[in-house]
């Protein structure tokens, strides 16, 4: 019995040392049951990798941009490769613990190139000859996607067609993959929670769900999977008031026992002046979501988003902020990110890659927990309590270099 109990605080012990991150040492590896949020650092766009309890994985956005700027903080780890190749490799990193592996799911919140990659002449060709490489097509083409959700598909035209280089490609790239590969596409259904599922031991973690929320103006009511369109019949209204694709962006929410996190691409909450109030898609989505642990600022903190609605009704510990440009965050948004106002008690806000420029300018951006590295929420088996994990970005060492938390789950 003794030896049994021995064995037992070994076996323990062994998995709380293996679980642990320390700074100075290398990541520890994701574990079974562990809900882990990979914010990935590239000085170049959005990129994400989530690994589920049960191992299910899921990519959301992979992007780059168009051309640098002083603007723009340098390319990470340096320009030797491209986003595509940097954000593979740190995902075959990440999931090591698979000798094959693969993406089973991939999420495209909007089609904007910091979110799905750029399409020029000089954009290297697949070799399957049937479409280029840019970023999104890049990671599919590496590491095999199993279902890709977007807003568009099949028919890519709302609220009008869309047809610039780079939808067209990467509509090249899903018929191709569909065709050889085995992958399936399917447009993102705002309310459902069916679309997005623990593929490998569902049964084991019946407190998981991924929550469609909005796309295309539907959002979800926060009741059932009951859907309202937001925007007005579209016929109805002057064209010059359409919406751009930032409103159009996905958002769910992600839950995990007490654990909440939202994300919601590059959906807007402030019209531009003179626009029409129902650009404001922040306000609708926040009723459906409520209260959430941790969530990621909407369009990088720009100034149309970000609302005092949104942000008090959020109201998350952590906020994660994924940037790489001065102009991201902008004051305003800093200052309601801050606002004891808008919800009481602490929080802690996490940027990628903050420009040294926006530091200069907006007063309080030391008060960042973190300006710099790949961002990793680490959410404990069960979803009680969570910690967030910085990584260095500036080479592939996978070092840690801080540790935040424990955060008790709400
Ligand atoms: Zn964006």
């Amino acid at each position: 019995m003794k030896s049994v109990l021995c064995v037992a605080v070994l076996a323990a012990g062994l998995w709380t040392a293996k679980a642990k991150d320390v700074a100075g040492r290398e990541i520890a590896p994701w574990q079974p049951g562990t809900l882990d949020i990979h914010q990935i650092s590239t000085g170049r766009g959005n990129s994400a990798l989530y690994i589920f309890p049960d191992g299910t994985t899921l990519l959301v956005d992979a992007g780059d941009l168009a051309r640098k700027t002083p603007h723009h903080t340098p390319d990470r780890p340096d320009g030797t490769r491209p986003a595509g190749e940097w954000i593979v490799r740190y995902i075959r990193h990440t999931l090591r613990h698979n000798p094959r592996p693969a993406l089973d799911y991939a999420l495209l919140t909007h089609f904007h190139a910091d979110h799905m990659g750029v399409v020029t002449d000089a954009t290297p060709m697949s070799a399957t000859g049937a479409y280029r490489l840019m970023t999104l097509a890049q990671v599919g083409e590496s590491l095999r996607f199993g279902k890709m959700l977007d807003r568009g598909w099949p028919d890519y035209n709302f609220p009008r067609p869309l047809e610039d280089a780079a939808v067209k490609n990467y509509r090249a790239f899903l018929e191709w993959q569909s065709k050889n590969n085995g992958l399936k596409a399917e447009r993102f259904a705002p309310g459902r929670n069916d679309q997005v599922v623990l593929l490998r031991e569902p049964k084991k973690y019946p407190e998981f769900e991924f929550r469609n929320v909005g796309a295309n103006g539907e959002v979800w009511t926060g009741v059932g999977s009951a859907t309202r369109r937001h925007f007005p019949d579209l016929e109805t209204v002057p064209r010059a008031d359409w919406p751009s694709e930032n409103p159009l962006s996905i958002s769910f929410r992600l839950s995990y026992g007490k654990f909440d996190f939202f994300n919601g691409g590059d959906i807007t909450g402030i019209p531009s002046e003179g626009f029409p109030q129902w650009h404001d898609i922040e306000t609708p989505v926040a009723q459906a979501v409520g209260p959430v642990d941790a969530a990621i600022l909407n369009h990088h903190g720009w100034i149309d988003s970000m609302n005092g609605f949104f942000v008090a009704t959020l109201r998350p510990r952590v906020w994660l902020l994924s940037v790489w440009d001065a102009g991201h965050p902008t004051w305003r948004v800093w200052q309601r990110l801050q606002s004891s106002r808008l919800y009481p008690g602490p929080r802690e806000v996490f940027a990628t890659d903050l420009h040294p420029a926006t530091r200069e300018v907006i007063l309080g951006l030391d008060k960042l927990a973190s300006a710099r590295g790949h961002i990793v929420l680490r959410v404990s088996p069960g979803g009680g309590e969570y910690r967030v994990v910085i990584v260095d970005d500036s080479s592939e060492s996978h070092r840690v270099t801080r540790v935040f938390g424990p955060y008790p789950s709400r």
